[in-house]
């Protein structure tokens, strides 16, 4: 059964105090925390295998190269990829981005060419592609947001006329909780002609995700966010697409070979792979999958639907915050971002801080969404499977410390 207070018992990090309170940690949208689990898995992986990978004629190098192949057919595996060779490993979903952007941008964007993103976009999945609209003379059209949040399906619709190369959305709103119609968006992308790319750094961690389901074209996430260790990340790119691509960072390890004046470059996945791969982290992603799968994707999207809803139904009931994004909670996943009325929203993380209560507060990386609301920093609350009622709770039960400060 999925029980949180079991859970937690695997997160060391939570049983801490902040402030002299008891640590609530709101803030895993950001990063999440890492179960015993993950971290024994790195430290072993360097007290026993450490070596590099491919080179070594050697048995601890040897035992380096499976555990990162391992890593490869387990993420494989777990967002239901059709090839192990397809998962490229990268540091995060903004390295993911930018080696599409940079790769297939340098590749198949000519001058006038379209790129789509939309005003919800995380900057990791807007400024790489302005960066190689900028180097290729393209534009990037941005489609807008309905009032409460959603993608404006009409102005969607509309931009695909302009015959995009490419459209590039999240599959889930880091600050609204939006959760998009990835499969719909898809297909009339595809209709229009255009490849699909989508941000999965906030839906990976909290649902059951089917790449081939969604009928995308790339798909990107960061392991951090999910249990993982910080400094791995994926992409997933359709085979033939990512043959096509010219490699993004080049050096060793991603050779073929190499003479004096040129070089001809390794199959998948190493092509994209240059230099000295992340091979602790792959296997403290490993383990972070294994403790996931071990959960049940299914349980850890039913809780996070129990929570969201819990969040939405006790945040309205203080008169000062507006929520920002859509109120059906069947509709977002896994954070509830607001505005406090009358108080700044770093005062706000701050007082909340001064009682044990880690949130996120300002922009967090979507300036254009902000500002396309009006609004200049909001506060955002966001949860993991170690997220109980008992920490909402806590953050409601702060919420009045502020109203008390600021007398609002
Ligand atoms: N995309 C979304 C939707 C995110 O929420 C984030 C991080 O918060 C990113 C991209 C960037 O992730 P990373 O910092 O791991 O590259």
């Amino acid at each position: 059964m999925f029980d949180p207070q079991l859970i937690r018992k695997d997160f060391p990090i939570l049983s801490r105090e902040v402030n002299g309170k008891p640590l609530v940690y709101l803030d895993s949208a950001a990063t999440s925390q890492k179960p015993r689990q993950v971290l024994d898995a790195e430290r072993e992986y360097y007290e026993h295998q450490n070596a590099n990978v491919h080179r070594g004629a050697h048995t601890l190098g040897d035992e380096s190269t499976h555990l990162l192949d391992v890593a490869r057919e387990k993420v494989q595996l777990f967002i239901v990829a059709p090839r192990k060779e397809e998962i490229i490993f990268v540091r995060n979903t903004t390295e993911a981005i930018n080696l599409v952007a940079y790769s297939w941008g340098s590749g198949y964007l000519a001058k006038d060419d379209v790129v789509v993103t939309t005003v919800m976009e995380h900057h990791s999945n807007m400024v790489p592609w302005q960066s190689a609209a900028e180097r290729r003379g393209a534009k990037v059209e941005v489609v807008g947001l309905t009032e409460s949040g959603q993608i404006d399906m009409k102005d969607y619709r509309k931009k695909l006329e302009l015959k995009p190369k490419l459209v590039a959305f999240a599959h889930v709103s880091n600050t609204l909780g939006t959760v998009n119609p990835v499969a719909e968006m898809t297909k009339l992308a595809h209709k229009a002609g255009a490849l699909v790319l989508v941000d999965g750094a906030q839906a990976v961690p909290h649902m059951p995700v089917n790449v081939a389901a969604l009928g995308c074209d790339f798909y990107v996430f960061s392991g951090h966010k999910m249990l993982g260790p910080m400094g791995v990340g994926v992409l997933w790119g359709r085979k033939e697409l990512l043959e096509a691509m010219p490699p993004f960072l080049t050096g060793g390890g991603m050779i073929d070979e190499v003479y004096p004046d040129h070089a001809t470059w390794a199959a998948l996945p190493d092509k994209f792979e240059a230099g000295t791969p992340n091979v602790a982290g792959a296997v403290g992603f490993t383990s972070a999958i294994d403790y996931l799968e071990k959960l049940s994707m299914k349980d850890v999207w039913e809780h996070d639907r129990e929570l969201v809803a819990y969040a939405l139904q006790r945040l309205s009931t203080v008169p000062e915050v507006k929520i920002l994004g859509i109120r059906d909670s069947e509709m977002r996943s896994g954070s509830v971002a607001f505005v406090y009325s009358g108080v700044h929203a770093h005062d706000v993380a701050t007082i909340l801080d001064s009682e044990g209560i880690a949130v996120r507060s300002g922009h967090h990386c979507t300036m254009p969404l902000h500002s396309s609301m009006g609004v200049a920093a909001s506060v955002r609350a966001s949860f993991s499977v170690y997220t109980t009622k008992d920490d909402i709770d806590a953050l409601i039960t702060a919420l009045e410390k502020v109203k008390k400060v600021f007398n609002t």
